[in-house]
């Protein structure tokens, strides 16, 4: 038993042990792993019920050992009881008899060690006993049968003795006394006499010796089975509690795997069902939390992947396709291509109608595509008003009709925003997907740059780039006229020409359009047309403008003449507008060259006009103010809105000479100039056509209400402003005075 107890305590010494060097280190152990909490939970449930076990033992057998000895003291009691019984041999005649009684009583009661018989002066007698002492009875002590006899008569007759080194043990000693009537008579008794005297006469001492031995070690033994009974419960308990917690902390480190499949990002991890409801409450919350994640993960991947307004792919993702198509082009030897679309003056529709009307015409527009294309091809927004589409193995042929039936549905759609009609045309870059351009930012740069070409060369267009100009070539050429430009602009490597404007029905010249031209090598004169794209693209338009406007205001100095009056028309592209020196440099160059700002008309282009309405008006107020005019150039080519006609008051419109070129032939073109130059006449402003080429065609013009007309049969551009008289044409209806 005690070697039970003891390695018990030494297995909770070294737990306890164990435990505490665990909670006394960090949070990992010595070789950097962590405290496992199932482990420390099943600690505790061991070292709790080793506690608990072990004071509920002590308390059994202490406590039992207590009761026990409470109980020897009561035993003892009453066995004082039976000392009168006891006392018989001192008192009855018939001896032996008692003796015998006495004999088998004793031997009835085996915690009666020993009963002796002492004289009325303490000389032991007899005795008759169960367990043999020892040593004979010894006759009293002086002590003792002072005590004894001292409680003669006493309620109390007795002397109680336990054994303080062995408190099982107790003696008891009683005297033994015989109490009669003084009285002697026996046979005049009377029964008042009673209440008279009487005399004690003591017989001797009855002595009893007790030893509960027997029941101690019977009880101990019984609550040692208890004890023994009660640790193997505990044990078993305590493994059935440990295997319980096991099994219900098992739901807990089941979750340990699927957090860590979780932490590292695999989503679609499965978790066990959970027998509890706190760990289910758990499962339940990572599930969703991981379900939450799978759809912010989808999310996310769809922002990745896809424009946010028209939901197409994105540039980033149409990028991701374009390189799987170049890889598909090398392997299987087939040719793609890459369709590069930009809106036509798609600006338009933001200023007039608002940001949020562009967004619906965007989206509009995004659907149209998809619709264009085949089911294989892929369509992205790459931002703004651009957009791409991937024409899967498909030739030059194919390529090009997918381009064209793009132009064609987009000619045909019609958007309509606060009751006004838009038609949106957009220009197409084209560049084949062959074994030469292999890589995608290449192709996407000879997509844009062809792109570029369908808007410089009108718009609404496709423009397919072309392989005999390398894209290197195309970019030396690029840096090559901005380096030229630049050092013409230093340089005064720009010339002027003036182009007359004649009145139609006078023949007079009422202005010249001031022209540039660029000074070439070997004294060659290079035209607009090469030079202005290049310009545009490398931001040097604004100083082309701003050196224009000196050379012309110069011009007007030098060529002014007192008897002639000479007035200019200068083109100002749209950079020169978001100039805000503008104003003041026009002023400055009037105040030098003393221009009078009457006599100078400023050309903007419809785009222009459209796309900045705001801030080309604020300008134009302050040219109006110093007394400029202001003429509407390439009118016809664009929106034809006329709703800024009037806005922007204009002085002038131009006829786009792509209406004037084929004039005689043309009746549609016919109709229209008639259309502007009604419309010109209602609003109080003249119009000019320009590309005029021959009489028939000023005859017309002139029948059509034309007030103007400028191109090779009025005057080519000369060095200097000349004024040359067309003859007047007769068929001229308008009657209204000349403003020049
Ligand atoms: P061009 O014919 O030369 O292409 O002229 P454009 O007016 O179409 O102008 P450009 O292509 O240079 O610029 C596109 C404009 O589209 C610029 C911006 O005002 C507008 N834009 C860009 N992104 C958005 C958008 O998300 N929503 C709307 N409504 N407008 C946009
Ligand atoms: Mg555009």
């Amino acid at each position: 038993m005690r070697e039970a107890i003891d390695t018990a305590r030494q297995w909770v010494f070294d737990r306890v042990e164990a435990l505490r060097n665990r909670l006394g280190r960090d949070t990992t152990n010595g070789n950097g792993a962590k405290r496992v909490l199932v482990h420390e939970i099943l600690s505790i449930q061991v070292l709790s019920a080793a506690l608990f076990g072990g004071l509920a033992i002590a308390s059994l057998y202490w406590g039992g050992q207590w009761v026990l000895q409470d109980n020897y003291g009561r035993w003892a009691l009453q066995w004082t009881e039976e000392l009168n019984e006891l006392g018989s041999p001192l008192y009855l005649s018939d001896d032996g008899e008692a003796l015998i009684r006495l004999e088998s009583f004793v031997e009835r009661y085996p915690e009666i060690d020993r009963v002796s018989y002492y004289d009325e002066d303490g000389t032991a007698l007899f005795s008759v006993h169960n367990a043999d002492l020892g040593e004979p009875v010894q006759a009293l002590t002086t002590a003792k049968l002072a005590d004894a006899t001292a409680v003669i008569g006493e309620k109390k007759p007795y002397i109680m003795d336990s054994n303080l080194l062995n408190p099982r043990q107790f003696e008891i000693l009683a005297p033994v006394w015989t109490e009669s009537l003084v009285g002697d008579g026996l046979f005049d008794f009377e029964p008042a006499d009673l209440a008279g005297e009487t005399k004690t006469e003591l017989l001797g001492f009855v002595g009893i010796n007790l030893d509960f031995v027997i029941f101690h070690d019977r009880l101990l033994a019984n609550i040692k089975g208890a004890i023994l009974v009660l640790l193997i419960l505990l044990i078993g308990f305590a493994a059935y509690g440990r295997r319980a917690l096991q099994r219900a902390l098992a739901s807990i480190s089941d979750l340990q795997e699927p957090i860590k499949e979780l932490a590292k990002g695999n989503l679609g991890v499965k978790f066990n069902p959970a027998e509890h409801r706190e760990i289910s409450d758990i499962v339940e919350a990572l599930e969703t939390t991981a379900s939450a994640l799978s759809e912010r993960d989808a999310k996310l991947l769809e922002m990745a992947n896809h424009d946010s307004l028209t939901g197409l792919f994105n540039r980033r993702r149409f990028t991701e396709e374009l390189k799987k198509e170049i890889i598909s082009v090398m392997r299987k030897g087939h040719t793609s291509a890459l369709l590069f679309v930009d809106l036509d003056q798609f600006k338009y529709i933001n200023d007039a109608c608002g940001h949020p009307a562009g967004d619906r015409l965007i989206r509009k527009v995004a659907d149209e595509l998809s619709r264009s294309v085949r089911r294989d091809d892929v369509v992205a927004r790459f931002g703004g008003d651009e957009f791409a589409v991937l024409v899967r193995r498909t030739d030059i042929h194919g390529a090009t009709s997918s381009a064209e039936t793009i132009l064609s549905n987009m000619r045909r759609m019609a958007h309509i925003e606060e009751e006004q009609v838009f038609h949106v045309h957009c220009s197409i870059g084209m560049a084949m997907i062959t074994g030469e351009n292999l890589h995608y930012d290449e192709v996407i740069n000879q997509a844009d740059i062809a792109c570029r070409e369908a808007k410089s060369a009108g718009r609404n267009r496709l423009s397919v780039y072309e392989y005999t100009k390398s894209a290197s070539a195309e970019d030396n050429a690029d840096v090559g006229w901005m380096n030229r430009l630049r050092r013409a602009v230093d340089n005064d490597e720009f010339e002027l020409r003036f182009q007359p404007i004649n009145r139609i029905h006078t023949g007079e010249t009422t202005h010249h359009e001031v022209l540039i031209r660029l000074r070439g090598e070997d004294n060659t004169i290079v035209s607009p047309d090469a030079f202005l794209p290049s310009a545009m693209r490398f931001g040097l338009m604004t100083e082309i403008d701003f050196w224009m406007i000196e050379n012309a205001t110069k011009a007007y100095a030098e060529y002014s003449v007192p008897a002639r009056s000479l007035r200019f028309s200068i083109n100002l592209s749209a950079n020169a507008f978001e100039n805000d020196d503008l104003v003041d440099h026009i002023n400055r160059c009037f105040e030098k060259y003393s221009v009078d700002p009457g006599d100078i008309i400023f050309e903007i282009t419809e785009s222009l006009a459209v796309r900045h309405p705001m801030h080309v008006e604020r300008q134009i107020a302050a040219l109006r103010d110093m007394g400029c005019r202001l003429a509407l150039d390439d009118f016809g080519t664009g929106y034809s809105s006329f709703s800024y006609l009037q806005k922007l008051q204009f002085d002038y419109i131009k006829i786009d000479g792509t209406f004037v070129e084929d004039l005689l032939n043309n009746p549609v073109d016919q109709k229209m100039i008639r259309l502007i130059a009604e419309i010109g006449a209602e609003a109080g402003m003249e119009t000019i056509a320009e590309y005029v080429q021959n009489a028939e065609s000023m005859a017309l013009l002139a029948e059509l209400g034309v007030d103007l007309a400028q191109g090779f049969f009025v005057g080519r551009p000369t060095r200097k402003p000349e004024h040359k008289s067309t003859p007047i044409s007769l068929n001229s209806r308008r009657t209204k005075a000349p403003s020049l």
